[in-house]
């Protein structure tokens, strides 16, 4: 374990020509407190958890403080928002530090988001709510613990200054980490303002850093390209395995590593609901979570559009291509694992289907039917009484559940083993909103408690933990009709 002056931070990005990034001081929040912090992203910095008690952490996280090489910069990017071209987004709340690399040779961004305003801010105040911030801090990590790639959430501050929403809230920063948080509006802000020569610039740059391997490759932009499409596809067949609706998929909000990146207003699925809508500010539905697969393809379509100085445009087509099939592919295959069976057939497909069409109709839970599908008794005689109950026309599950048994019989499945594997699929708590909503509420009132319990929980998702039932409960009443809307 390292101290907190043992970091040695670079910032490469900041050395990239100055179209890129403007310098910007922080600007500490007032009075301010490490309120939560986490382990396993503290980890990745080779500090421990006696480093974020000290004074000097909560400094430099506040940005108060610079550690040597760091050089703090707001990045600039454009993107489509809801489909509208906005030609020059940036970080308006956001500073990238620098980057540390740890004593496994990986390297991490550090990046505060709440640290004052910035050129980019436009009409904003630079600040972050301590809501949101919880928000992004418990899903970035709980999404980790599910295997599902993400930016990372070191710490919260928080702070008694005053912000204003729609009505008074406090500020607080979080400290965000990632490998890169290029976007794909970052290639379109040089590409739209015809800056060629920087779009090139910028895919060397993330190539040299993320994509070693394409390094000095033959056609090495194509390749990138495909491995976008490749990752975000399967990204998005990760959301859509597990119930997960990021809510503002624009262009900006895309990450170039395949990253669940930028969490305003998402929500994970309580009932089966296709078309479910998670942003209360999206009136059209684009974002719902039905909609994510063809979104990502939408969204990697003007990414293509950005790199049609760097790449053939058949190229960027057949890459385009590739990202049906490779969803496709890549959910059928989680889906088949979530009900446990290990060969591919032909008739997986309807079965999946059929199961999903019984669950919308019902508004099954969807978290809780799949763990609890690792229960099903695949003997003759059982009813499986407690699956049927979670279906409000049972007779629909019973006759699914006749397919299901044939098809484990076809691949001699053992209900114990499928029980233990489903359970490392399946995970037992998710990050509901009613959830979140209740550590946000305590935390507001000075108790962060709750917001420490449930990323602790949220930490080992597949495991069942003893005393953390609840967290597994469906949303009482209230919680199920919270609306969650873009501001933040
Ligand atoms: P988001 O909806 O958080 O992805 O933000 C979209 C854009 O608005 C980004 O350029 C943000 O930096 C900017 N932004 C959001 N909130 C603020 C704020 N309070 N102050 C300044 N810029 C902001
Ligand atoms: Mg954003």
């Amino acid at each position: 374990m390292a101290s907190l002056e043992q970091l040695t931070f670079q910032n490469p990005y900041a050395s990239l020509p100055p179209e890129f990034s403007v310098r910007v001081r922080p600007a500490p929040l007032a009075e301010a407190r490490v309120v939560s912090v986490s382990p396993e992203a503290l980890r990745l910095l080779d500090l421990d958890e006696a480093e974020a008690q000290r004074p000097e952490f909560r400094d430099v996280m506040n940005g108060a403080r610079l550690l040597p090489g760091m050089e703090p910069v707001a990045t600039v990017y454009a993107g489509h928002q809801f489909g509208v071209y906005v030609p020059r987004l940036g970080d308006g709340r956001a500073l990238l530090l620098g980057e540390v690399r740890n004593a496994a040779g990986e390297r991490w961004e550090v990046q505060l988001k709440g640290s004052g305003p910035t050129p980019f801010s436009r009409m904003g105040d630079g600040r972050a709510v301590l809501r949101s911030t919880i928000r992004e801090y418990l899903c970035s990590e709980a999404m980790h613990a599910l295997g599902i790639p993400t930016t990372r959430a070191l710490c919260i501050l928080g702070s008694p200054e005053a912000v204003y929403r729609e009505e008074v809230e406090t500020g607080a920063l979080l400290v965000r980490m990632a490998p890169s948080h290029v976007r794909f509006g970052t290639f379109e802000y040089f590409a739209h303002t015809e800056q060629t020569g920087h779009v090139a610039l910028l895919a060397d740059h993330v190539i040299a850093r993320h994509f070693p391997h394409l390094e000095g490759a033959p056609e090495r932009h194509t390749r990138l390209f495909s491995e976008v499409v490749d990752r975000t596809a399967r990204l998005i067949a990760q959301w859509q395995a597990v119930g997960f609706a990021h809510g503002v998929m624009n262009t900006d909000n895309m990450s170039i590593l395949g990253l669940t990146l930028d969490y305003g207003p998402y929500g994970f699925l309580d009932d089966f609901e296709p078309g479910f809508i998670c942003n209360h500010s999206d009136h059209t539905g684009r974002y719902a979570f039905d909609q994510q697969p063809r979104i990502a393809l939408w969204n990697l379509a003007c990414l293509a559009q950005a790199l049609l100085s760097l790449v053939p445009e058949a190229a960027l087509r057949a890459a385009l291509e590739t990202f049906a099939p490779t969803y496709s592919a890549q959910w059928q295959a989680r889906m088949r694992q979530k009900l446990g069976l290990r060969e591919t057939r032909e008739e997986d497909r309807g079965l999946l289907e059929t199961l999903l069409a019984r669950m919308a109709e019902s508004r099954t839970d969807y978290t809780r039917f799949f763990r609890a599908l690792g229960h099903f008794d695949a003997s003759p005689q059982a009813d499986n009484a407690s699956l049927r109950a979670m279906f409000a026309a049972p007779e629909g599950f019973d006759a699914w559940a006749a397919l299901y048994r044939t098809r484990l019989a076809a691949e001699g499945s053992v209900d114990a083993e499928r029980r233990e594997r489903m359970a490392r699929v399946n995970p037992k708590y998710v990050l509901r909103n009613y959830l979140a909503q209740t550590a946000i509420a305590r935390a507001q009132q000075g108790d962060f408690s709750e917001v420490d319990r449930l990323r602790a929980v949220l930490s080992r998702p597949y495991e069942d933990q003893p005393g953390a039932e609840a967290y597994a409960e469906p949303p009482p009443h209230w919680g199920r009709c919270l609306e969650v809307s873009c501001s933040s």
